[in-house]
């Protein structure tokens, strides 16, 4: 196995944890975006989103809601953003499914990419409809 998140894990290799039960390891991110950037991921090796197993949609949400949550009155976040880079094309560097939990201070400078604008004549109905028939149905995975 050669996943870096899967050696972190094992303890094999150092990493800043900040937290973890069964199921789940939060640690620093080595290359933060803001102070106190977090990633929070399943013990077990999963690539993607499409890997991670049912039972674990559960206890991994909750520890990224739990570290969401903390880094207000630790650091003095006024929020944060929690997002997956889910994929290749999407920036996933590391392949081992992985929350980025990043805490957001009032002037912190960071900037997502802007927005197509709305017009008056957009029509999203087939774009809805193609995700909506592809939707996996509860029980699925
Ligand atoms: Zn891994």
């Amino acid at each position: 196995m050669d996943c870096v998140f899967c050696r972190i894990v094992a303890g094999e290799m150092p990493a800043w944890i900040v937290d973890q039960d069964d199921h789940t390891v939060a640690f620093l991110d080595i290359n933060p975006v803001n102070r106190g950037h977090l990633l929070v991921l399943p013990r077990r090796h999963c690539s993607s989103l499409a890997d991670l197993p049912t039972a674990l949609h559960a206890p991994l949400m909750a520890a990224v809601r739990r570290l969401a949550m903390a880094i207000g009155p630790a650091l003095g976040a006024g929020g944060c953003n929690v997002f997956v880079n889910n994929g290749t094309v999407a920036g996933q560097v590391v392949d081992h499914l992985h929350f980025h939990v990043l805490p957001r201070f009032p002037g912190d400078g960071i900037v997502f990419e802007k927005r197509r604008r709305p017009s008056a004549g957009d029509d999203f109905s087939g774009v809805r409809d193609l995700i909506r028939d592809a939707l996996d149905r509860p029980g699925d995975g």
